[in-house]
């Protein structure tokens, strides 16, 4: 397939320029251990908390202009649109992420899922079905507030299914992405790795303020018997799922500022890696700018 060797080529060159620091230091690649991230570390970043704040807020126009854009190829036939999938322990700070990165967006060219335990109707139906269904349309940024990863991570922890079948997903999972990013689809991947102490800090706070006990859940403690579990889970998921055509990016994410600063620059630094051109106009301008003119 000439097709494919030649965006690969592309993508290459791309991550060797150091135009994409943070998905250059954040990737996820052959030999990563998890248990090795410092999830207080702050990679491509020498910033302290208030530069990282900062640094979001100065990029917000940028990335709501790369949406449009990806928008107005879409209404001129084209086929691309991006994926960000947000993987990460309770209270790593999805929600944030939506608010403060997703939210700069304007809401018309994002479609977010937010993916609970599957329905009864969804159970009735392989794992990816559900998936399929949300992924976004051309010219959108689809954004998972979990994901298929969930049915290799609780799924697995609890045997929610035999273990033979979900050993048999990760293959599945990798040939369903492969055949997603064909079409056109750009899939970032991001897991926010927070310290088993940060999540116990975060459960406290929930405990401790009336404007945080919605969130709080007694299940995240029965969770967090299982966290050793979790962390293996992860790991695998990283030793096969992290390919060529839908990476994985570990997100450092006990510090709340830098895991949003972190994910919105990898998904700046793919949008601008799809070299977004407005759409030429598909009628007359001058003669328009005329008929305009006589009225
Ligand atoms: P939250 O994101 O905190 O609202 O919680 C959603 C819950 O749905 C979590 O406990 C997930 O583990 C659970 N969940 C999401 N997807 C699946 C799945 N495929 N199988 C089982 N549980 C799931
Ligand atoms: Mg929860």
């Amino acid at each position: 397939m000439a097709k494919k060797s030649k965006r690969e080529t592309k993508k290459s060159t791309r991550s060797a320029a150091p135009a994409a620091p943070f998905s250059e230091a954040l990737r996820v690649r052959e030999g990563f251990v998890l248990a090795d991230l410092d999830p207080r570390s702050t990679p491509a970043f020498d910033g302290k908390k208030k530069d990282g704040q900062r640094a979001l807020l100065a990029a917000d126009d940028e990335l709501d202009d790369l949406q449009e854009r990806l928008y107005a190829e879409a209404t001129a036939g084209g086929m691309r649109s991006v994926l960000l999938v947000i993987q990460g322990m309770d209270t790593s700070g999805k929600g944030g992420i939506m608010r403060h990165v997703v939210g700069a967006v304007d809401p018309q060219g994002v479609e977010l899922t937010a993916f609970k335990a599957p329905t009864k109707e969804e159970l009735s139906h392989p794992f990816l079905w559900r998936i399929r269904k949300a992924l976004p349309r051309p010219g959108r940024i689809g954004v998972f507030d979990r994901s298929h990863y969930e049915d290799v991570l609780v799924v697995r922890v609890h045997d929610l299914v035999p273990p033979a079948q979900w050993k048999r997903r990760y293959g599945q999972i990798n040939a369903f992405e492969e055949k997603v990013a064909d079409r056109d689809m750009t899939i970032i991947k991001v897991a926010l790795v927070i310290s088993s102490d940060e999540q116990k800090a975060r459960l406290g706070e929930r405990l401790e303020r009336p404007d945080k006990y919605y969130k709080y859940n007694p299940g995240d403690i029965d969770e967090r018997e299982h966290w050793g579990d979790y962390m293996e889970a992860y790991q695998a998921v990283f030793d096969q799922c992290s390919t060529e055509a839908a990476p994985w990016y570990a997100v450092p994410a006990d510090r709340k500022w830098y895991a949003r600063l972190a994910v919105q620059q990898i998904l700046l630094e793919h949008l601008r890696g799809l070299d977004l051109r407005w759409p030429p106009a598909d009628f007359d301008v001058k003669a328009e700018r005329k008929r305009l003119a006589a009225t």
